[in-house]
C-alpha cells in the first residue's frame, strides 16, 4: 500500500439485479453506508472525520452557488488492469481504457451528448466541473509510461452479496496478486478487475473519499483500501465487449465513482443519519440538489418525493439525471452546480497533489517517431472553434480531426493550418509530417 496516510476510505457497493422478479424491493445499489459503518468500528474517529470535510466543501458550495471559474483541471489516471489467466477477456483492450477517459472527459466538462435528454426545469441547476482527464506519460519514476499497467493474476477477488473487503484489497497490492498503487497524491489509481469472485456481478464499484484534515488521528487510517477507485470490469467503459449484458453500461459506474472520489455523495444521502437534518429524510446538503425521499432505480420522471426551495427555481421533481443517483446509466446526465463546487474544492484542497502531479508533464498522445513533443503547437485550447496548428520547423503537415468515437470530423479550413469545428465537444487532431505524428487532444467549448 502507497500513501498511507492518505488512505481514508469508504465504498461504495453497487448492487445490480440478479434476478428478474422482485427485483425492485430487494436491490441495494450502494453500500456506502455498511462500508462507512464497517470502517468506523475499526477506527472511532473514521465517519466524523470524513463528515467534517465533507460539511466544510458543502458549506462553501453553498455560499458560491455557481461555478464561475473558467480554470480547466486535469487529472492525471492509471489503470491498473489485473486480469485472471482462466478468463482472458477481462485483460480489457486500450480501446475500452481510452474510451472510458472519454466518458469522464464528457461527463465532467457536461460536453456529453445525453445532456439534451435533462429535463429543461432542470438547467438552471447543473453544472460544469471543468475537469478533465489524461493517462499519465510519466511514471513514479519518470519514466515514459502510457498509464495503462496490464497484471495477470491466479488471485480471486472478492465476492459474495456483501463483499469481504480485505479480499478485494488483495487487487492493489502486488503481492498479493494484484497492482500496488502509484503515488495516489499525485494519480487518480483505477483498478479494473474481477471483484465479485468470478460470480455474477452485485459490487460494481468503489471509490474513496478525500481526506486530509491536519488533526486526522494517525491510527485511524483504514487499511482496508488504497486510495482511488476499483471497478470491475464488465461495468467498465461503453464499449466493454464484455459488459454486463442485464444493465446499460455506458462509462457511468466509474464517472459515478470518481464523483465519490472527487468527494460528491448520493443525492439520496441517507448514509450518515442526519448530517444535514431531516429533510425529507436526508440530504447531501447541497441547496441545489433536489431532496429525495430515497435512491431512484430505473429512470422515473413522474416523481416528486419532497419539495424543495431551491434559490430562483424552488421546487423540482427527483432528479433522476443525476450521476450521484441510482437510477440506470442511461438515464443520468448531469452534476448539479453544487456537486461541481466540491468537486473542484476538493481539487483544490485534499487533491491538490494532482494538480502538481509530474504525472502529465510534456504529454504527448501517441508519439511514434522522434520524440519532439515541443515542435508543434494547437491553440488555442480550449477553443470556441478556432483551431490554429504550427510547426517550428515550417513541416508540411497532414491533419485529420476524429470526434470521441473515432469518427473522421470535417472541419471548416479557414486558411493555412487553421481550421473552423462549430459543435462543442472533444476532439482529437492527429497531426503527420514526414518525420512525427503526434495526436492530440482538442477541447470546443
Ligand atoms: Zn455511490
Amino acid at each position: 500500500m502507497n500513501n498511507l496516510s492518505t488512505l481514508f476510505t469508504t465504498f461504495c457497493l453497487v448492487m445490480v439485479f440478479s434476478t428478474t422478479t422482485s427485483a425492485q424491493q430487494s436491490t441495494e445499489k450502494c453500500g456506502f453506508n455498511h462500508a462507512i459503518e464497517f470502517l468506523n468500528q475499526q477506527n472511532p474517529n473514521y465517519k466524523q472525520q470524513i463528515d467534517a470535510i465533507y460539511h466544510q466543501r458543502v458549506t462553501e458550495a453553498n455560499t458560491k452557488q455557481a461555478n464561475n471559474n473558467k480554470t480547466i483541471y486535469t487529472i492525471p489516471v492509471v489503470f491498473h488492469v489485473v486480469w485472471n489467466t482462466s478468463v482472458p477477456q477481462q485483460n480489457l483492450h486500450d480501446s475500452v481504457l481510452l474510451e472510458q477517459i472519454n466518458v469522464l472527459n464528457e461527463d465532467f466538462s457536461r460536453m456529453n451528448a445525453d445532456t439534451n435528454n435533462l429535463r429543461p426545469s432542470f438547467i438552471p441547476i447543473v453544472g460544469n466541473a471543468k475537469i478533465q482527464f489524461e493517462l499519465a506519460c510519466v511514471d513514479p519514476n519518470g519514466n515514459p509510461t502510457n498509464g495503462i499497467v496490464r497484471v495477470s493474476t491466479t488471485t480471486t477477488f472478492g465476492g459474495g452479496f456483501l463483499p469481504n473487503m480485505s479480499s478485494i484489497a488483495k487487487i492493489q497490492n502486488t503481492s498479493q496478486g494484484g497492482s500496488d498503487a502509484w503515488n495516489t497524491s499525485e494519480y487518480l489509481n483505477i483498478w479494473v478487475g474481477d471483484i465479485n469472485g468470478g460470480s455474477t456481478p452485485s459490487l460494481l464499484g468503489i471509490a474513496t473519499p478525500p481526506a486530509g484534515l491536519s488533526n486526522w488521528p494517525a491510527n485511524s487510517i483504514p487499511p482496508e483500501l488504497t486510495d482511488g477507485a476499483i471497478i470491475q470490469y464488465s461495468a467498465f467503459g461503453r464499449n466493454n465487449p464484455t459488459a454486463i449484458s442485464n444493465m446499460v453500461v455506458n462509462g457511468r459506474t466509474v464517472t459515478h465513482e470518481v464523483g465519490h472520489y472527487l468527494g460528491v455523495r448520493h443525492t439520496a444521502e441517507n448514509t450518515f443519519g442526519g448530517l444535514f437534518g431531516s429533510i425529507c429524510g436526508d440530504d447531501d446538503g447541497l441547496i441545489d440538489t433536489p431532496n429525495c425521499d430515497q435512491s431512484q432505480q430505473g429512470c422515473n420522471t413522474s416523481r416528486n418525493s419532497c419539495t424543495d426551495a431551491i434559490p430562483v427555481v424552488g421546487d423540482l421533481p427527483d432528479m433522476v439525471e443525476n450521476y450521484m443517483d441510482y437510477s440506470d446509466q442511461d438515464c443520468q446526465n448531469s452534476f448539479t452546480q453544487g456537486q461541481t463546487l466540491i468537486m473542484r474544492s476538493v481539487l483544490e484542497n485534499e487533491r491538490i497533489g494532482l494538480l502538481n502531479s509530474p504525472a502529465l508533464s510534456n504529454c504527448v498522445v501517441g508519439l511514434t517517431e522522434n520524440n519532439q513533443p515541443n515542435t508543434i503547437f494547437i491553440y488555442p485550447n480550449p477553443t470556441n472553434g478556432i483551431i490554429n496548428i504550427s510547426s517550428l520547423e515550417n513541416m508540411n503537415l497532414t491533419i485529420t480531426f476524429h470526434n470521441s468515437i473515432g469518427q473522421i470530423i470535417q472541419p471548416i479550413i479557414i486558411g493555412k493550418n487553421q481550421y473552423q469545428i462549430d459543435k462543442k465537444g472533444i476532439y482529437f487532431a492527429t497531426i503527420q509530417s514526414n518525420t512525427l505524428s503526434i495526436t492530440e487532444k482538442i477541447i470546443i467549448q
